[in-house]
């Protein structure tokens, strides 16, 4: 579709949002979004007629791209049959999403509980652990996203946890492995898998084992650096939360339905989590759509007894009906397969090539369509361009990157010191080509900065 300009339109939405919409995580009157006026696949336009390729997926939702027209035509024709019904009911779009998921989750986590977006699902899988294990704590990592209700916040790492913390009860955090910038000091990625999980045991003996209802990890931290980790890891936590019968909870909202280059992140390290969080991707964000993917010991608690949560709009039958054709399209296209062929073939050699030329580039890493720059003042010390949760002026290297790449008709996703690499899973090699081109020139705007 060729965007047809009609700055007038524009002028008027721009107008109406500045008036009466209240933007998240924001200053109101610092920000200035832009008016979007059409998006279809990889790209979206303003009322200008300006193209950006989408380099975030939205938030990292969009894993089919925009408006696919099957997963449209699907929501059209589950409003014109039953566009809502109550939970407590069977309906098939829901029964359909909820077998198709199951189906595709790993291990015995067989059940979902659906909800409307990642933060109900981990506050609903906290939950889940807490009553399962009769015990209070959730430990969960520094370097984390898990989402902005009340006890997701604090489960968050980042620093949006900070002006949130108030202090709930029950939240531990702990350093999980990140060999660029490691916490533990190592030099090798055996080394940094060997002192976190050591670390995680320390924190558990003195936090008290029979304290602690669940572990919570990304199985690739997301919005905190797309950091994956070393082999050996999540296995080894898997084998600790047995050892001590903690829940092990896997946040998947980013992570999954192809976004790594298969179903889920952990089918790449081949573990099984007694819950696993998941939105995003499910639907590719086209209704809001989460849950949780519950094992069969832990559904066994609430075989007789009842589970005491619930949400009005869990399992919306048009959020699953776009769930069902969503995941249909991506078995029927490929999808999956796209991802980790994009990333093998054009993402993971481009990127790494970027790094070569570019001083700015401290490391890349990712897999599939889920990729990360650390943009650096110096390469030798690792310094971040711009300090850690640096705003206003401290951010202008980073806002002058983000910047050059929309001039170039590049959507960047960036994130204190880092841009994010997520485009659809199913972009084209050659629109891949053209953001890296783009990238490329952005970047030498960052390499400015560098000593
Ligand atoms: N968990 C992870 C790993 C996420 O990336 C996010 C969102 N970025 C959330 C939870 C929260 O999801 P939502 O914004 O849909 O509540």
């Amino acid at each position: 579709m060729t965007p047809q300009p009609n700055p007038q339109a524009g002028a008027a939405v721009k107008a109406a949002d500045r008036a009466h919409v209240f933007h998240s995580w924001s200053a109101q009157e610092l920000i200035d979004p832009l008016a979007v006026a059409g998006a279809e696949g990889s790209y979206f336009w303003d009322y200008e007629g300006k193209r950006y390729l989408d380099f975030t997926s939205g938030l990292v939702f969009t894993n089919i791209g925009y408006q696919h027209p099957k997963v449209v035509a699907a929501i059209q024709e589950q409003a014109a049959t039953l566009s809502t019904f109550a939970p407590a009911f069977a309906v098939e779009a829901r029964s359909e999403a909820a077998r198709l998921i199951a189906e595709r989750t790993p291990g015995d986590l067989d059940k979902i509980f659906f909800t409307n977006g990642g933060a109900e699902a981990v506050e609903n899988a906290t939950r889940m652990a807490r009553l399962h294990t009769g015990r209070p704590k959730v430990l969960s990592a520094y370097r984390s996203y898990h989402g902005a209700t009340s006890t997701a916040i604090n489960l968050t790492g980042d620093p949006r946890r900070w002006p949130n913390d108030l202090g709930a009860a029950g939240v531990v955090h702990f350093w999980a492995p990140f060999l660029y910038r490691s916490p533990f000091h190592s030099d090798s990625e055996g080394q940094e898998c060997e002192r976190a999980l050591q670390h995680l045991e320390d924190t558990i003996a003195f936090e008290g084992p029979a304290t602690i209802a669940a572990v919570i990890l990304e199985t690739i931290p997301g919005t905190a650096g797309i950091m994956t980790p070393p082999p050996g890891y999540l296995a080894g936590v898997r084998e600790i939360c047995d050892r001590y019968g903690i829940v092990f909870v896997l946040d998947e909202v980013m992570a999954g339905f192809g976004r790594t280059g298969k179903w889920f992140a952990a089918d790449h390290y081949e573990v099984t989590p007694d819950l696993m969080t998941f939105a995003k991707g499910v639907n590719s964000g086209y209704v809001p759509l989460g849950g949780v993917a519950i094992s069969g010991a832990i559904a066994e608690t609430f075989a007789r007894r009842p589970y005491p949560g619930g949400l009005t709009y869990s399992g919306h039958p048009l959020a699953c009906a776009a769930a069902v054709a969503t995941i249909n399209v991506m078995e029927e296209e490929g999808v999956v397969g796209q991802a980790a062929a994009i990333g093998e073939r054009v993402l993971g050699p481009g990127l790494r090539e970027l790094a070569e030329r570019h001083p700015s580039v401290g490391e890349v890493r990712g897999t599939g369509a889920f990729w990360a720059l650390e943009l650096v003042k110096d390469r030798e010390t690792r310094e971040p361009l711009v300090p850690y949760n640096a705003s206003g002026e401290a951010n202008a290297p980073m806002a002058a990157f983000g910047a050059a790449a929309k001039a170039r008709g590049l959507w960047p996703f960036i994130n204190m010191n880092r841009t994010h690499v997520v485009p659809p899973c199913n972009i084209t090699e050659a629109e891949a080509k053209e953001g890296l081109a783009a990238l490329d020139e952005a970047l030498s705007v960052a390499d400015e900065h560098t000593v």
